[in-house]
């Protein structure tokens, strides 16, 4: 961390020719509970992590924005009278669509110079695009000093993503990217945005995403397919139960009343969303407590209910949970955000985390021949201020 930071002191300096105002953070997310829950208006439990986007700045007497990305070692300009897609340096149109969504609140930005370091690995399922934004968000309203509250600014975050960027996702990325707790797991219903944080000490257990390797490649088409059966499911509830407006308001007992009244495939996907968000309600009771076993045991069967009855697992992804769920240490293993490929999550026990890595590294390989990445992660305090001058 104290070399990244050094880092971008030393580059906003040389390029800009003074030292930097503010230091903030955006970090990266990984979800422990809620597979495909968010568009049925139902429960999420994500954690912010370790690995996140470091931005220093400062503000400038013009509207002018110049952010520097010391990633792409690039440096984008735009004025804040004119916000406009960036075809070229595409990776600024998260900073745009920020800014653009802070002033659409009838806020007034100052300008600013801007350098900017992530160690979240793009396109890998810890949403890098989220760190991005939040920690563009916190750093405008250190600048600027201006009121908006941590949901809120993840609203922005999102409105950016979906309607500047033009990426379709849902709320929990940036939410817990700017409102996780150290050492909390979140708990967010995605109809209200009403949260709690749940205590998960991750000095004593590792949650640790393992990269299958494989892209995440049939994830559009079937993602909407999904949606729409779940929205087909939806409408044949409302005939015996009119109250029914997503799938988060019904329940097992309505499930095992009419569920031989729907379509085998449309009562699977149901029957999946139903008990993932019980076992979301369940993660509550369970984290408060401290039964960190009997949290992995929620996870994983939150994993088997993916696969077997959402169908969003893929052979990678299988093998890769059969790998980690037997390694030392290991707690659980489940996909972790959409599926079709991408990353698996595991708890693991703090003092078996080196052999868990070297063992899951072996045997994914032996099994697939892909080389894995892992990130052994730590619950953090979501996107704020690091240091001011
Ligand atoms: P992820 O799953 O990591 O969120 P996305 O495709 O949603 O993947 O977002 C990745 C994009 O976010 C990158 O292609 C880039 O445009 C932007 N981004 C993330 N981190 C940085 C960074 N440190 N510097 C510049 N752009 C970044
Ligand atoms: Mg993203």
């Amino acid at each position: 961390m104290n070399e990244r930071i050094d880092n971008l002191k030393k580059d906003f300096q040389r390029l800009y020719g003074s030292a930097p105002a503010v230091l903030v953070k955006g970090p990266g997310r990984v979800d422990l509970m809620g597979i495909h829950t968010d568009y049925n208006d139902g429960f999420v439990l994500p954690i912010a992590v370790n690995v996140d986007v470091l931005a220093v700045g400062k503000a400038r007497d013009d509207r002018k924005v110049s952010v520097h990305s010391i990633n792409f070692d690039k440096t984008a300009e735009f004025s804040l009278d004119n916000i406009e897609f960036d075809n070229v340096n595409r990776w600024s149109n998260y900073i745009r669509g920020v800014c653009h969504f802070i002033q659409e609140k009838g806020i007034m930005l100052q300008g600013a110079n801007i350098v900017l370091h992530g160690n979240v690995p793009l396109g890998s399922g810890l949403s890098s695009s989220a760190a991005l934004e939040m920690a563009t968000g916190v750093l405008f309203q250190a600048l600027t000093g201006f009121e908006m509250s941590g949901p809120d600014m993840a609203l922005v975050g999102q409105r950016a993503e979906n309607k500047f960027v033009g990426v379709n996702t849902g709320i929990m990325d940036q939410f817990v990217s700017r409102n996780g707790q150290k050492d909390h797991a979140l708990f967010l219903d995605c109809r209200s945005l009403a949260f709690e944080q749940l205590p998960l000490d991750t000095s004593k257990v590792k949650v640790v995403v393992c990269n299958t390797m494989k892209q995440r490649g049939l994830v559009d088409s079937e993602y909407g397919l999904r949606r729409s059966q779940c929205e087909e499911a939806v409408r044949l509830f409302q005939q015996w139960k009119p109250g029914v407006k997503a799938l988060r308001d019904v329940t097992c007992g309505d499930l095992a009343k009419y569920g031989d009244k729907l379509p085998e495939v449309v009562r699977m996907r149901a029957e999946h969303v139903i008990s993932e968000n019980e076992r979301g309600l369940k993660c509550r009771e369970v984290l408060a407590s401290g039964g960190l076993e009997e949290f992995g045991e929620l996870m994983n069967a939150s994993h088997d209910s993916a696969r077997d009855c959402y169908e969003v697992s893929c052979p990678e992804l299988e093998a890769m949970v059969e790998v980690t769920r037997s390694a030392p240490g290991s707690l659980c293993g489940r996909l972790a955000g959409a599926g079709f490929g991408g990353c698996t999550v595991s708890l693991v026990g703090d003092a078996s985390v080196e052999d868990f890595v070297e063992t899951v590294k072996r045997e994914y390989e032996k099994k697939t021949g892909l080389a894995p990445a892992l990130y052994v992660c730590t619950a953090e305090d979501g996107a704020g201020v690091l240091e001011t001058n």
